[in-house]
């Protein structure tokens, strides 16, 4: 090998390298997307226990509404937002949220206007979580 071939052949090393970094930074990247993913999912689960697991058992004053009939309210604004949370777009673990909570408004508890669609992180954000 010639002397003066010397700096074109670390030029390549140099070139290759960087595509092998590249190429390696691509895919840490797709595994921190996925992880974020994962993460999002994970969080939602750990809400989803936390809080609605323990809640189940006293379920609020919806005696005067059947269940059956809560539950096609719950689908009809479930489809009217597209099964998309209306905060952040998620379509994972949906709920309905009370803008004006059921506790303090039971009149309102199947009033369209007072019902958006949200997932349980952005649920457990509202303020009124807790008593709905
Ligand atoms: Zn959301």
């Amino acid at each position: 090998m010639k002397e003066n071939n010397l700096p074109m052949l670390a030029y390549c090393e140099i070139i290759k390298e960087n595509a092998v970094l590249k190429k390696k930074n691509k895919e840490l990247q797709r595994k921190n997307q996925k992880l974020k993913a994962q993460i999002k999912d994970l969080l939602n689960e750990v809400i989803y226990y936390k809080y609605t697991k323990k809640n189940h058992n006293k379920r609020p004053e919806t005696k005067r509404i059947s269940q059956k009939q809560y539950e096609a309210f719950r689908k009809q604004i479930l489809e009217r937002d597209d099964y998309r949370c209306q905060e952040c777009g998620s379509k994972y673990r949906l709920q309905v949220h009370h803008i004006k909570s059921r506790r303090e408004h039971p009149e309102l508890i199947m009033d369209e206007d007072n019902c958006i669609t949200l997932c349980i992180t952005c649920h457990s954000k509202t303020d009124n979580f807790f008593t709905t």
